[in-house]
C-alpha cells in the first residue's frame, strides 16, 4: 500500500480562485474594506489592552479613484504588516490572519468585531485588477514594504519609504472592469456594502457651511470636509435602553431612505447565547405601493452587508418585515440548501419567531387600544404566521384579534365567552358567525344582529385556511359564514337550561290561571316557547294543536 499527499500547485489553483471564488465581482471592494476595517480594529484592540504604546487616534479608511492612471486605492491607518507578515498572510493563500488574531486574543477579542475568516478575501482583488500592489507599514518599528503581484503566482517584495502607519492597496483595474473607476459605481457599492461599517470611510470631500463668531460678528464660511459615507454606530449595535422611539424611526429612514411611511413598531433583537445575533426588525405599514421586492430585511455580518435574501434565516412569514439582522455566526459563504439544514440557522429562525411573538404579546398587554388600531396592518403577517408555524400559533392565539362588525376586537377566548350562551349548534359547539365582505353580506349581517348574534369580520385572503386551523385546534368551536343557512341552526342555550319555576310553583300558578282563563277558548302553557321573561304563555287552541302535532312528529322543541 502506498500513501502520499495530493499536490496542490498554486499555478492551478490561482486562476480558479480568481474566476470562481465569488460569483459577484463587485464584492472585491467589500472584501478589501473589510480587511482595512479589521486592520484598524486590531490596532484598536491591542492599544486598548495596553500591548503597545502606539496611539490609536481617529483612524479612517479612504477610497480613492485615479481615473487616468486606471487605479483604485484603498488606504487604512490600521495595524499594517511587516515583511514577514506579508509573506505569511498574503503569500499563503487561504491563511487567515483574522482567524489567527482571534485565536491569539481569544477571550479579550471575541467581541472585537473582526470580520475576516477564510483567508481568501484579499484575492478577490484579482477579479477586477491585472496587478495589485500593497504598500504597508506596521505599527511595530520595522521598515515599510512594497509587494506587487500581477495575478501570476509570482510576486515582488521590497522595502519602501512609507512613513505613516497602515496599508495602501492599489488595484490596477483591468479592461473588463473599468466600471469600478466610475465615481457613481463606487459610491453605490460603498452605500450598499459599507454603510454601517464600524470605521469611518472617506470617499472624496464635500462642502459644508460653517458659522463662526456670534451675533453681529457671525460669519458663514464654506469649508471642505471629508465625505464620510458610513454611520459607524448604527442603532442595532446599541443597547435598547439607550434608544428612543425617535432613534428607531430615524434608523428606519436611514435604512430605507425612499420609504416615507413610518413603521408601526420595532423589535430589537439581542442574543449572545447559544449564538450571536443582534438586529432591529420593523413592522411596516402595508400600503398599496409597498415595494416588498426592494425594501427587504438586510443581513449583516459584523456590520458588513451580506445580502437581502434572508430566506431560510428568517421564517418565511416574517419576510414581510423590514430591518436588519447581524450575526457573525451565520455561515455566509455556503450554499442556501446547506444554510437551511444548519442547526445554528434553525435556532436563529426560531429565536426570531419567539421574539416577534413576545413583542406582539407585550404590545397587546401594555396598550391594547393601540394594538387594536394597528391590527389591520399587522394581521396578514400574524395570520400567515399562525398558519405556517405551530410555535407561533400557540403564542399568537392569545393576542390574535377578531373584530366584530360593530368595531369591537376580541381574542378567541373572549369571543367564546361572549357567545357561549347564545350561539351553539345541536352538537353543542360554539358557532362563530363571520362575514367576509361587509357590504355584500350586509343584509345577512343585519339579520344576525337583529337576532342578537355577534358577527366577526374576517376579510383577509387566507381566512379560510385560518378558520380550518382554528377549528382543528379549538374542538368546541365551529365557524359559519353569516350568509349560509347558519342562523337557523343556532340554539339559544340559556333558555332551555334555565328552569324558572319549581313544580310547586307551577301547580299553584296553573290552578290560579285555570280559574280566570276559560279553558275552552285558550290553552295555558307554563314556561313554554321561547319566552325569556314570561313564566307562561296563553295561546289559542288551533295554534296549540299544531304545536302538539309538530312535537309528536319529532320537533320536540318544547320539552315539557
Ligand atoms: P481574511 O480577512 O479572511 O483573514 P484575507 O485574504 O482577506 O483573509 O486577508 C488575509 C490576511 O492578510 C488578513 O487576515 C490580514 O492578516 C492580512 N491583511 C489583508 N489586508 C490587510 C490590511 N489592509 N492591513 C493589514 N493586514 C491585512
Ligand atoms: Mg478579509
Amino acid at each position: 500500500m502506498a500513501t502520499g499527499s495530493i499536490n496542490v500547485s498554486v499555478e492551478n489553483i490561482f486562476p480558479l480562485i480568481k474566476k470562481f471564488l465569488y460569483s459577484d465581482h463587485e464584492i472585491f471592494l467589500r472584501e478589501l474594506i473589510s480587511n482595512a476595517t479589521d486592520a484598524t480594529l486590531k490596532l484598536k484592540h491591542i492599544t486598548g489592552i495596553g500591548e503597545t504604546k502606539v496611539e490609536y487616534g481617529n483612524p479612517i479608511i479612504e477610497v480613492k479613484i485615479d481615473k487616468e492612471g486606471k487605479k483604485l486605492h484603498i488606504i487604512d491607518q490600521g495595524i499594517g504588516m511587516t515583511e514577514n507578515e506579508i509573506k505569511k498572510y498574503i503569500n499563503e493563500v487561504a491563511f487567515s490572519g483574522a482567524e489567527e488574531f482571534l485565536e491569539k486574543y481569544k477571550d479579550s477579542a471575541k467581541d472585537s468585531g473582526i470580520i475576516g475568516h477564510f483567508g481568501l478575501g484579499f484575492y478577490s482583488a484579482f477579479m477586477v485588477a491585472d496587478k495589485v500592489e500593497i504598500i504597508t507599514k506596521s505599527y511595530q518599528d520595522e521598515p515599510a514594504v512594497h509587494w506587487t503581484c500581477d495575478g501570476s503566482p509570482n510576486y515582488t517584495l521590497e522595502e519602501t519609504d512609507k512613513k505613516e502607519r497602515g496599508t495602501e492597496i492599489i488595484l490596477h483595474i483591468n479592461d473588463e472592469s473599468t466600471e469600478f473607476l466610475e465615481e457613481n459605481r463606487i459610491k453605490e457599492l460603498l452605500i450598499k456594502y459599507n454603510k454601517f461599517m464600524p470605521i469611518p470611510i472617506k470617499f472624496g470631500t464635500r462642502e459644508e457651511t460653517k458659522t463662526t463668531g456670534e451675533g453681529d460678528e457671525a460669519k458663514e464660511e464654506k469649508i471642505t470636509v471629508d465625505n464620510i459615507i458610513n454611520n459607524p454606530n448604527p442603532a442595532w449595535t446599541k443597547q435598547p435602553a439607550d434608544l428612543t422611539n425617535e432613534d428607531y424611526k430615524n434608523f428606519y429612514r436611514e435604512l430605507y431612505p425612499m420609504q416615507f411611511e413610518e413603521p408601526l413598531f420595532n423589535i430589537h433583537l439581542n442574543v449572545d447565547y447559544p449564538f450571536n445575533l443582534t438586529g432591529i426588525l420593523y413592522f411596516p405599514k402595508l400600503t398599496n405601493d409597498i415595494n416588498l421586492q426592494k425594501d427587504k430585511i438586510q443581513l449583516y455580518q459584523n456590520q458588513v452587508f451580506v445580502t437581502d435574501n434572508v430566506e431560510g434565516i428568517v421564517p418565511e412569514f416574517l419576510t414581510m418585515l423590514r430591518g436588519v439582522i447581524d450575526s457573525p455566526d451565520i455561515p455566509l459563504n455556503v450554499s442556501r440548501s446547506y444554510l437551511q439544514a444548519d442547526q445554528n440557522v434553525k435556532k436563529i429562525s426560531s429565536y426570531i419567531t419567539r421574539k416577534v411573538a413576545d413583542k406582539l404579546q407585550s404590545l397587546f398587554n401594555n396598550n391594547r387600544e393601540d394594538f387594536e388600531k394597528k391590527w389591520n396592518d399587522i394581521k396578514i403577517v400574524i395570520e400567515y404566521g399562525m398558519l405556517s408555524e405551530d410555535k407561533f400559533f400557540e403564542k399568537a392565539e392569545k393576542f390574535a384579534l377578531y373584530p366584530t362588525i360593530d368595531g369591537k376586537y376580541y381574542t378567541i377566548e373572549e369571543l367564546k365567552e361572549k357567545i357561549k350562551d347564545n350561539q351553539t349548534d345541536k352538537d353543542d359547539k360554539l358557532v362563530i358567525l363571520y362575514a367576509s365582505d361587509k357590504d355584500a353580506q350586509h343584509s345577512y349581517i343585519d339579520e344576525a344582529k337583529e337576532r342578537g348574534y355577534e358577527v366577526v369580520l374576517l376579510d383577509s385572503p387566507i381566512v379560510s385556511h385560518l378558520i380550518q386551523k382554528l377549528e382543528t385546534t379549538n374542538e368546541k368551536v365551529s365557524f359559519a359564514r353569516v350568509d349560509a343557512d347558519s342562523l337557523d341552526n343556532l340554539i339559544k342555550k340559556d333558555e332551555d337550561k334555565i328552569s324558572k319555576l319549581s313544580e310547586e310553583e307551577k301547580e299553584k300558578l296553573k290552578s290560579t290561571l285555570d280559574k280566570v282563563i276559560p279553558a275552552e277558548k285558550y290553552t295555558v302553557q307554563l314556561e313554554a316557547l321561547d319566552s325569556t321573561t314570561s313564566p307562561f304563555v296563553i295561546t289559542q287552541p288551533e295554534f296549540m294543536r299544531r304545536m302538539k302535532e309538530m312535537s309528536a312528529t319529532g320537533g320536540g322543541m318544547f320539552g315539557m
